[in-house]
């Protein structure tokens, strides 16, 4: 019989996600205050959960993919306390961006109940989603990731164990950090390119085929009309809002205090994603984080 999926949070990317554990032939009842979400979850084949309740009454696995770490620790410990309703061995597998520390709280109160719990942030974006090719990078026990994996190959291309509980958060911070500074500073690179006379198009050829290369060149070009299928060319609707990476870059901050690390770029980074966010009095934190292409002054 096919195994049974409760799945927590059909947004951005949670919903591409359920879609993709539904190809594979699993039975999954989504869950999402926002009726939209369950309506679009619902259209990909997810039956609609009424409540968490009746999400996880009789689940084999329990899948979250929420916005933050308050919220994860409301839906398992706190307000629906979804521990005290699953069976001991029932697997979890929260994919949120959430602080580690906030990740090994519901990890021990899981164990406390016999509930293995793998935090498994991912990489690759809302096209890694709907691809079913994103990274999964996981934290907690050997035999609770072993577990997951087959799950998970269904959602992405990659599955890497960083270590202990935690561990997927803290790797996925770090690799976040970076993508933040580089982003910002291919859009730096591409307006100090535009201010000179040049065409964004050619100078992103020549970047790409020289050392400045990089991810967000390569996959997710900031300047609007240059590659198909990204934020930028959709006036940088849907993607990875700018609140999400402001969340991950105050992740890495709070981490690199607590360890006394240096991160002077990711610091820069977070300082200018904040300003971004309200600059001008405009509110810019829906909009995806490739926009910060416009704190630049882009053609004039
Ligand atoms: P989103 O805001 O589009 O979706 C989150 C969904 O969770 C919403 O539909 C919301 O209604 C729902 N939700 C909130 N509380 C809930 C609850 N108690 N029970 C069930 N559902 C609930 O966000 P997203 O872009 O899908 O991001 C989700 C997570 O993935 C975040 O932690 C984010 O940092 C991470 N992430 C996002 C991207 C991306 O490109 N969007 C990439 C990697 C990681």
């Amino acid at each position: 019989m096919a195994q049974t999926v409760a799945f927590f949070g059909l947004g951005n990317m949670g919903g591409p996600m359920a879609a993709n554990l539904v190809k594979a032939g699993y039975a999954v009842r989504a869950f999402d205050p926002v009726p939209a979400s369950v309506a679009t979850a619902v259209a990909a084949g997810c039956s609609a959960a009424e409540s968490e309740a009746a999400a996880v009454a009789g689940a084999d696995v329990v899948i979250s993919m929420l916005p933050n770490g308050e919220l994860v620790e409301a839906l398992f410990l706190d307000q629906a306390g979804l521990f005290e309703q699953l069976a001991p061995g029932t697997l979890v597998i929260d994919c949120s961006t959430i602080a580690a520390a906030s990740s090994r709280r519901v990890a021990a109160a899981g164990a406390e109940r016999g509930i293995p719990v793998v935090d498994a942030p991912v990489s690759g974006g809302v096209a890694g989603a709907q691809a079913a090719t994103l990274s999964f990078i996981c934290g907690g026990e050997a035999d609770a990731v072993a577990r997951a994996r087959p799950l998970l190959a269904h959602m992405g291309a990659n599955i890497f164990h960083a270590g202990a509980s935690g561990a997927g958060q803290i790797a996925k911070i770090c690799n976040n950090m970076l993508l933040a500074v580089h982003m910002v500073g291919t859009a730096e690179a591409l307006q100090l390119g535009v201010d000179n006379g040049l065409d964004p198009k050619t100078l992103s050829e020549i970047m790409l085929k020289s050392s400045g290369c990089n991810w967000s060149l390569e996959k997710y070009n900031p300047w609007p009309g240059i590659m198909d299928n990204v934020p930028a060319s959709r006036g940088y609707q849907g993607g990875f809002m700018v609140r999400l990476m402001q969340k991950d870059l105050g992740l890495a901050m709070a981490t690199a205090l607590a360890s006394h690390s240096s991160t002077p770029m990711g610091a820069l980074a977070q300082s200018l994603y904040q300003l971004y966010g309200e600059l001008g009095g405009e509110d810019n934190t829906g909009l995806d984080f490739s926009s910060i292409q416009r704190i630049f002054g882009g053609e004039d």
